[in-house]
C-alpha cells in the first residue's frame, strides 16, 4: 500500500505494479488538484520524468522545456544554460498524469480516501481509510510506502517543517510570458517564475514568517517587493501558502514501512530538486523493494538516499541561503557577469546538487 498518490508515490507504485506487485495507492485529494511548488522539474529529474511519462506525453499534457535559468536584480539579469533540458508542468496536471500513469500500469487507486492510521503487526500492517463520505474501513498491506509528503503515519514521526518558513504561490499572466526559470531575491525571502502550460506562469516565493507578517500576509505585496515590475492584476486565482518540509533523511519506523519522496527527507525548494527527489526515491524503491528482504531493502534504500542528499542538500541550503541575503547578491553580480565564473557556478550546483545523465 502506498499512502499519496503525489510523484513519490505514482513513481514508486509504476516501478512496483511493472513488477508485477499488487499495489493500492490511497490518495487523499481528488485530482487534478493545485499544489505550492514552483513546478520546476530539475533537469537532474529529466530521466526519470521521461521513463514515467516520455516526451510526446509531456508534450501532449501541455508541459514546456526550459534551457535557461536567469537571476534577476532589479532590472538588469544574468543567465545560465540548464545542463539538460528541463521539464515544466503545473502540479494539477502533472501529478494528474503520473498517477494516470501508475493506474495504467495495474495500480489500484483509491482516491480520495485518507489514511487515518497504521497499525503495525509482526506480518501485516492494519490500515484504517477514510473514504469521500466518512465510512472508514481497515485493509491490510505486507508493506506500506508513506509517500503522503510527511510521513505521518510511520512511527518514525513527521518530516520537520522549517521553522519560521512559509512557501507560497500563484498563478499569473504575465504580459509577453516568462522565458526560462527566473530567480530573484529579497530580505530573508527568494522567489521563483516560470511559465507553465496554457501561457500561465508560476510564482513561487520562500520567506521567513516575519517578513510574510511585515507584507500583512499579503503575496502580492511581497512579491512586489522582490519585482517591482509585477501588477497583481495579473494573478489568477489566489495566492496558496504551506509550510517548507527541511530535514535530512528519516529512517522508516517500522520493518515494513518505507519512506519516499518529502517523507523521507526534504531538500530547499530553490533548484527545483524536491519532485526530483520524489521521483527518484519512488523509481528508486520500485526497482529495489525485495519483499523477501525487507531489511535489506530499507538499507540500500538509506545508503542511496544518504549519498544522493549529501551533496544536493547542501548545494540547495547554500543557494537559498545567498538568496535570502540580496546585499550578498549585489557584492556577488560583478563576479557573476564573467561567464567563466558563472559557468563555474552553475556546472558547480548542478555537480552537487545532481548532475543530469548525459
Ligand atoms: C514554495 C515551494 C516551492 C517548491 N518548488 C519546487 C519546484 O519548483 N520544483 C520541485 O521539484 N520541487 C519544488 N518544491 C518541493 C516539492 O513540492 C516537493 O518536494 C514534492 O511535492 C514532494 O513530492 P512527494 O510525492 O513526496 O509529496 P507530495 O507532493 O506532498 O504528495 C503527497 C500526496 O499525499 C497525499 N496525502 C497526504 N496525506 C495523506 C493521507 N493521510 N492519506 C492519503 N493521501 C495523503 C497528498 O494529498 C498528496 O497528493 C517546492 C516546495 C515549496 C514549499
Amino acid at each position: 500500500m502506498i499512502i499519496g498518490g503525489g510523484p513519490a508515490g505514482a513513481a514508486a507504485g509504476v516501478g512496483l505494479a511493472r513488477r508485477g506487485l499488487g499495489v493500492v495507492i490511497v490518495e487523499g485529494k481528488t485530482f487534478p488538484r493545485a499544489k505550492v511548488c514552483g513546478e520546476f522539474v530539475s533537469p537532474a529529474a529529466t530521466g526519470v520524468l521521461e521513463s514515467l511519462l516520455p516526451p510526446a506525453a509531456l508534450r501532449e499534457a501541455g508541459a514546456r522545456t526550459v534551457g535557461r535559468f536567469v537571476l534577476e536584480e532589479g532590472e538588469r539579469e544574468v543567465w545560465w544554460e540548464m545542463p539538460a533540458r528541463a521539464w515544466v508542468l503545473s502540479r494539477r496536471t502533472l501529478d494528474d498524469r503520473l498517477l494516470g500513469a501508475a493506474r495504467g500500469a495495474g495500480c489500484e487507486v483509491v482516491q480520495p480516501a485518507t489514511v487515518r492510521a497504521v497499525r503495525w503487526g509482526p506480518r501485516v500492517a492494519r490500515v484504517d481509510i477514510a473514504r469521500a463520505g466518512g465510512a472508514v474501513e481497515t485493509l491490510e498491506a505486507d508493506v506500506v510506502v508513506h509517500a503522503d509528503g510527511s510521513g505521518r503515519h510511520d512511527s518514525a514521526g513527521p518530516t520537520p517543517v522549517r521553522a519560521g518558513v512559509l512557501g507560497l504561490k500563484a498563478h499569473l499572466r504575465v504580459p509577453g510570458g516568462v522565458a526560462g526559470l527566473r530567480m530573484r531575491s529579497a530580505a530573508r525571502a527568494y522567489g521563483g517564475l516560470v511559465g507553465v502550460e496554457g501561457g500561465a506562469a508560476t510564482a513561487a516565493l520562500v520567506a521567513r514568517r516575519d517578513v510574510v507578517a511585515r507584507h500583512g500576509g499579503d503575496g502580492d505585496a511581497l512579491l512586489g517587493e522582490m519585482w517591482p515590475a509585477y501588477r497583481p492584476e495579473w494573478r489568477e486565482g489566489g495566492w496558496m501558502w504551506c509550510g517548507v518540509a527541511g530535514s535530512g533523511y528519516i529512517g522508516p519506523g517500522n520493518e515494513r514501512s518505507f519512506r519516499i519522496g518529502n517523507a523521507a527527507a526534504a531538500v530547499e525548494p530553490v533548484g527545483g530538486e524536491g519532485i526530483g527527489l520524489a521521483l527518484w526515491s519512488g523509481a528508486l524503491l520500485g526497482e529495489i523493494l525485495d519483499p523477501g528482504d525487507l531489511a535489506g531493502t530499507q538499507r540500500a534504500v538509506a545508503r542511496a538516499y544518504r549519498s544522493r542528499l549529501r551533496t544536493r542538500g547542501a548545494a540547495c541550503r547554500v543557494a537559498a541561503e545567498c538568496l535570502m541575503r540580496p546585499r550578498l547578491m549585489r557584492g556577488l553580480w560583478p563576479l557573476l557577469g564573467v561567464s567563466a565564473v558563472r559557468g563555474g557556478v552553475l556546472g558547480a550546483f548542478y555537480a552537487l546538487s545532481g548532475k543530469p545523465a548525459a
